[in-house]
């Protein structure tokens, strides 16, 4: 209760009291008395929903009150926007929250004002490595999802960032919170952390398998749901229906419905809502429309059609390729009870913090690439998806339903998932392509400076915790030392008994770049092939050791760098690529185009690809004969299947940077790839981070000048989605793309054009939008932007042309 809540900033306990917390709930108890609030490490494994983010907020805000300064580091980029305005809730007791988002190679020195930050765990392990003076100081690091350090791909670098930001600082509270496991035990003792483990919730939570029209329910308890006539003649449909027509509260049961693929969760959200729409009242139809409707104008999308469509009915679709806002608006609307129904991907249950009456899981399997079929899902994904079931406050109880088609199916689900527990979370740190990474980054951070320390520095991890013996972890280690020795990025000096290992200055860069160094070999291979196959030599090493001091990402460039970009690059510049690529390349140095460097950059394992589909293979050998001269570097023969299929899918992913490029609208381009826009957001956003960082290696390496401009270029167009003509007007804050292209088509050519057009030619080519007009003529550094002495009729007579 409140009163034990002692060593809070004051009026803390009396808001939270205000917001209902009047007690707390068991194992938040259990966290203060483990010594949550005195700076004790702490692992909380408990149900999704049960309060976890309580016990975070309150080890943050007494950490806060000693003095300190606390981190939240979240699993995903989409959650900090959203854990971000939780805790701002705290800044009338003095709390300052800050996000950290963004590169990864970006910085921010006005973090160290902020009282929480907020990061994804990436960003985190990039700012170390950027040398960010505030994280010396932290007092109180959470993190949340904890769990994650099983996951192959990301749970790596959260292992290794917790472990750097408790070698930074001894003193670190660290409290992590996790789904229920099997084995919290061993991330407690990881961690020198008191354990909170506990299967308590605060709702009921029943779960069954619908089967034959019954659902058997895990407490004995069975629910008739017989399937019937269309719109209800699957067994989604009908559960759906079920639920709304059974709870009297006037508002009707809401469901989530979990299915294994995007295309999957959009048939799903079509179907259902011939079902939804039967339970609206006439004034959520209004409503409902009026969301349709902003939806519609705030996309040019399939995708937001397609939602829109479904929206209208009450009933949503959400996964990965939606907009961020268009996902917020849908978790929003749920929330309010105004949809119905969202069906969702799994990738995407731990994001999702919407409580459901019911949740179904409709597909327990998925298809997995690297297994080569579908594959059933982890019992914890089942259990975290079943955990959304219960809003509280609202329904007696959650339901969560798996659906089988027989009695025998739904045996095996209960065996499966009902009864089973989560599997025991293992670490994935002892992979090559993980340790590539790390391994880089420890030494050029001086975590490590000789073998024997990276090893030491490695037993801080979990995966020193889980393991028998270091044998395995020592052999990757050392092959990945080799690896990256042989490609220039750190240095061995052996000699006795000593066996030091340090950075290169290009291995300093590679690592503050965030870059994974197979990418970076990739790049600097590539950029060197474009500039005639001088500079393998080991003059580049003394080149980039000499100028290393100028190749500056200290915390503060990176505003400064990000304004330079807006200013002064482009044409005004008169110092930009154009002019310089005009001169003679050196002969026989193949000519570095976008789409090259597209290629380029779309080849590394930092960029994820795109699959060929059927026909593409055909499709882009094509291309790639067509346009074999402008790829860099040797391309594999067309025997060589697998490495050749990879060349052709980089192809695919370049061709569509391309598109972009040059102004292909949107949902063309969502269309020509089959990807979702969120996922062409996803494309271009990597692609800019990658180009940026081959600028930098490129001028590291001694790439000349003309060829640095070009990649620059290249960058830009990516960044703004246009042709060459459009980038000095694109670089105006608020034009974009299709404003720049309608300003141009007006005459108005750049930002000097912008600073002396006639304001109704302006206004004409911006669709009459005065605020608009006004804000980029600002924008351009225009000194009247003001549209008030334009007459009306000249910017409609402007319009009409
Ligand atoms: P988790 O992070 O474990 O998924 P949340 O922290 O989101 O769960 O908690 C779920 C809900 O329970 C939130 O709406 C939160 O405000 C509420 N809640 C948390 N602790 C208490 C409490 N002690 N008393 C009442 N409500 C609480």
């Amino acid at each position: 209760e409140p009163t034990s809540l002692s060593g809070l900033p004051s009026g803390v306990g009396e808001a939270l009291e205000a917001e209902g917390v009047a007690d707390l709930y068991p194992p938040q108890a259990e966290a203060v008395g483990a010594g949550l609030l005195e700076g004790e490490n702490l692992v909380a494994a408990v149900p999704t929903a049960s309060g976890k983010t309580l016990i975070a907020e309150l080890a943050m805000l007494s950490a806060i009150e000693r003095g300190g300064t606390a981190l939240y580091i979240v699993p995903l980029r989409a959650l900090a926007s959203e854990k971000r305005a939780e805790f701002e809730r705290f800044e009338e007791f003095g709390v300052t929250v800050g996000v950290s988002t963004g590169n990864y190679d970006s910085d921010g020195e006005w973090l160290a004002t902020r009282d929480v930050i907020v990061a994804t765990s990436e960003k985190v392990d990039s700012l170390i490595r950027n040398g960010a003076p505030w994280i010396d100081d932290l007092s109180c690091v959470v993190s949340d999802e904890v769990h994650l350090v099983n996951d192959r791909s990301r749970g790596p670098t959260l292992e290794v960032t917790l472990a750097k930001l408790r070698r930074i600082n001894e003193g670190l509270q660290t409290v992590a919170l996790s789904a229920t496991v099997g084995n919290a035990r061993e991330i407690a003792d990881w961690l020198d952390a008191a354990l909170v483990d506990s299967d308590w919730r605060p709702i009921d939570l029943r779960i069954g398998v619908h089967a034959n029209g019954t659902i058997d329910f895990d407490d004995g308890s069975r629910t008739e749901v017989p399937v019937g006539d269309p719109p209800t003649d699957d067994q989604t449909a009908a559960l759906v229906d079920d639920a709304l027509g059974t709870v009297e509260d006037g508002q009707g049961g809401s469901s989530l419905v979990f299915v294994n693929s995007r295309r999957n969760a959009e048939s799903a959200a079509g179907d259902l809502a011939a079902v939804t729409r039967r339970h609206l009242e006439e004034s959520e139809r209004a409503e409902l429309d009026a969301l349709a409707e902003e939806i519609r104008s705030g996309s040019e999308t399939d995708t937001g059609e397609t939602l829109a469509d479904a929206v209208e009915s009450g009933a949503a679709f959400h996964h990965a390729g939606l907009t961020s806002a268009h996902r917020e608006l849908v978790e929003d609307a749920f929330r309010d009870r105004l949809i119905k129904c969202i069906c969702a991907t799994p990738t995407l249950a731990a994001g999702v913090n919407t409580p459901a009456r019911r949740v179904i899981v409709r597909d327990w399997r998925r298809y997995d690439g690297e297994f080569g079929g579908m594959k059933p899902l982890d019992v914890l994904e089942v259990h975290q998806m079943c955990g959304r079931a219960g809003r509280p406050g609202l329904d007696p109880y959650g339901e969560a339903v798996l659906l089988a088609n027989s009695a025998e199916r739904s045996e095996e689900l209960f065996d499966r998932y009902v009864w089973a527990d989560a599997e025991p979370v293992r670490s994935k740190l002892a992979a090559e392509p993980a340790l590539r990474t790390h391994v880089l980054a420890t030494v050029a951070t001086g975590f490590a400076s000789t073998r024997d320390g990276l090893f030491e520095f490695l037993t801080n991890t979990l995966y020193a915790e889980q393991a028998d013996d270091d044998h395995h972890l020592r052999s990757v280690t050392d092959g990945v030392v080799e690896y990256l020795v042989a490609n220039d990025f750190l240095e061995r000096d052996r000699d006795g008994d000593r066996d030091a290992i340090a950075a290169t200055s290009i291995g300093h860069t590679v690592s503050r770049l965030y870059l994974d160094p197979m990418s970076a070999a990739e790049l600097i291979d590539g950029l060197r092939a474009a500039s005639g196959g001088s500079g393998t030599d080991t003059d580049d090493a003394t080149t980039a050791a000499d100028r290393g001091d100028g190749v500056q990402y200290a915390p503060n460039e990176d505003s400064a760098e990000k304004t330079q970009d807006f200013v002064t690059y482009g044409r005004v510049d008169g110092n930009d690529g154009r002019e310089e690529a005009d001169s003679e390349a050196p002969d026989g140095r193949p000519e570095l185009t976008p789409l090259g460097l597209y290629h380029l950059v779309s080849r590394t394992p930092d960029m994820y690809e795109l699959y060929l589909k059927s026909g593409d293979e055909k499709r882009y050998t094509q291309t790639y004969h067509e346009r074999e001269d402008e790829l860099l570097g040797p391309a594999p023969s067309e025997y060589e299947e697998v490495r050749f299929d990879d060349w052709l899918a980089s192809l695919k992913t370049a061709r569509l940077l391309e598109d972009w490029a040059t102004e292909v609208d949107e949902d063309r381009i969502a269309e020509r790839y089959q990807v979702g826009p969120g996922d062409v957001r996803g494309k271009v956003d990597t692609a800019e981070w990658l180009l940026r960082a081959a600028e930098t290696l490129g001028r590291e390496i001694g790439l000349p000048d003309d060829a640095v401009a070009a990649v620059r270029d290249a960058r830009k167009r990516v960044e703004y989605g246009v042709r060459e003509e459009l980038l000095d007007l694109a670089g105006v804050r608020e034009v974009g793309r299709k404003r720049a292209r309608r300003l141009y088509e007006a005459g108005i050519e750049s930002r000097s054009d912008l600073r002396t057009a006639e304001k109704a030619t302006v206004l004409g080519a911006l669709r009459g939008r005065e605020r608009t007009a006004e804000t980029i003529l600002e924008n351009a550094g225009r000194e009247d932007p003001s549209m008030d002495d334009v007459r009306p009729d000249a910017s409609a007579a402007a319009a009409a042309t």
